[in-house]
């Protein structure tokens, strides 16, 4: 049985994502077919659109969601029909190098691909599915190791955000930089992610937590979210924080923009030793210049934090249990409660430096 679904599409490169109807593919073995219940609108979306990256077309958008588990192919074994399930960008293969050395977001099977080819448009076009998913569409058929069961208490958007926006913000925290109680945090670009990295900061025992965007708008949010201050971006970052910090600069420091400015703006704002841990994705010909002599004296680490350094099979779960418990609060990164139709007004928003999260509730 092969279902039609609506679903936000991009038709070629440098057109407007619109509504479109998709005809799934059947089911095969080892594969799920999900009803989509909530799907957030993440910058890797915009990503596909924008220029950013380069993806096949036509291309169904959405990758950070939640749903319900309405049917399974032969041999699936981690999923039942009507289980609750968040979906998972980069399911570990669990067979090559970097799976069996303890680095599944690294793996070399799924990783680094921006769409699979799943599906077809009404005319018989093939059509390529964002990160393996495209989640913006009334259901899916993904590999069973693209779902993770969550609890059925779980509300649907916080569901959803966990397999992209929390996982890689808390991951970058507590698996990447590993912020310890008392550190000082700083925080560039505050959507999804980087309000997400400044909740877990804040749950990680850090003493300052200052919260930097370039609009001004964000103040509520990064406040709601733990910030102990909030800073607009300006040339005068770094003098900012070094006066927050007894005139050290940071321990650490998140880039969670993607773009070289920012990145250096992290590294001029972080003390000797200090940590940068770069969570945005940029662009490839964006290049980041820093001096010899300035890696070396400064002694500062520069990492990248990839979907959090995370084995989402282990993490979504816990994280679940923690917004269960209360220990995790992120309700307050949902700002706009959306249908699919107005995915393109997300994109909008989030261009403009508006809200935090916008869910699409299906
Ligand atoms: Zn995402
Ligand atoms: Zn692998």
């Amino acid at each position: 049985m092969t279902a039609r679904v609506n679903a936000v599409v991009v038709r070629a490169a440098g057109e407007a994502p619109e509504i479109a109807e998709l005809q799934l593919p059947e089911i095969g073995p080892g594969q799920v077919r999900v009803r989509i219940r909530a799907a957030g609108v993440c910058h890797s979306d915009l990503s596909m659109v924008n220029g950013t990256l380069r993806p096949p077309y036509p291309l169904v958008l959405g990758h950070e969601a939640a749903g319900e588990v309405l049917e399974v192919g032969q041999g699936v074994t981690t999923a039942a029909v009507g289980d609750h399930v968040a979906l998972n960008w980069q399911p570990a293969c669990r067979m090559c190098w970097f799976c069996t050395h303890g680095q599944p977001w690294l793996c070399a099977t799924t990783s680094g691909i921006a769409a699979l080819e799943n599906g077809s448009t009404l005319d018989g076009v093939p059509a390529h599915v964002t990160l393996g998913l495209g989640a913006f569409a009334e259901q899916v058929v993904v590999p069973q190791n693209a779902v993770i069961g969550v609890p059925r208490e779980l509300d649907w958007a916080p569901a959803a955000l966990l397999g992209c926006a929390v996982l890689t913000g808390t991951g970058a925290v507590r698996n990447a930089a590993r912020v310890a109680a008392g550190e000082s945090v700083l925080v560039i670009g505050l959507g999804g992610v980087g309000l997400s990295v400044v909740a877990a900061a804040r749950a990680a025992g850090a003493g300052t937590v200052l919260a930097v965007d370039v609009s001004e708008s964000k103040k509520a949010l990064a406040e709601a979210a733990g910030a102990t201050e909030f800073l607009v971006a300006s040339e005068a970052l770094s003098k900012e924080v070094r006066t927050r910090t007894e005139g050290r600069g940071a321990d650490h420091a998140f880039e969670c923009v993607g773009r070289s400015a920012t990145i250096r703006a992290a590294w001029r704002a972080t003390r000797r030793g200090g940590q940068v841990t770069v969570v945005g994705m940029g662009r490839h010909d964006d290049m980041v210049e820093l001096s010899a002599l300035d890696i070396f004296s400064s002694a500062r680490t520069l990492r990248s934090s990839v979907y959090g350094n995370a084995d989402p099979d282990a993490e979504i779960p816990a994280l679940a249990a923690d917004v269960l418990a209360g220990t995790l609060s992120i309700d307050h990164l949902v700002t706009d409660r959306i249908g699919l139709a107005d995915v393109p007004a997300a994109f909008d928003r989030m261009s403009r430096g508006e809200g935090a999260r916008s869910v699409v509730l299906l």
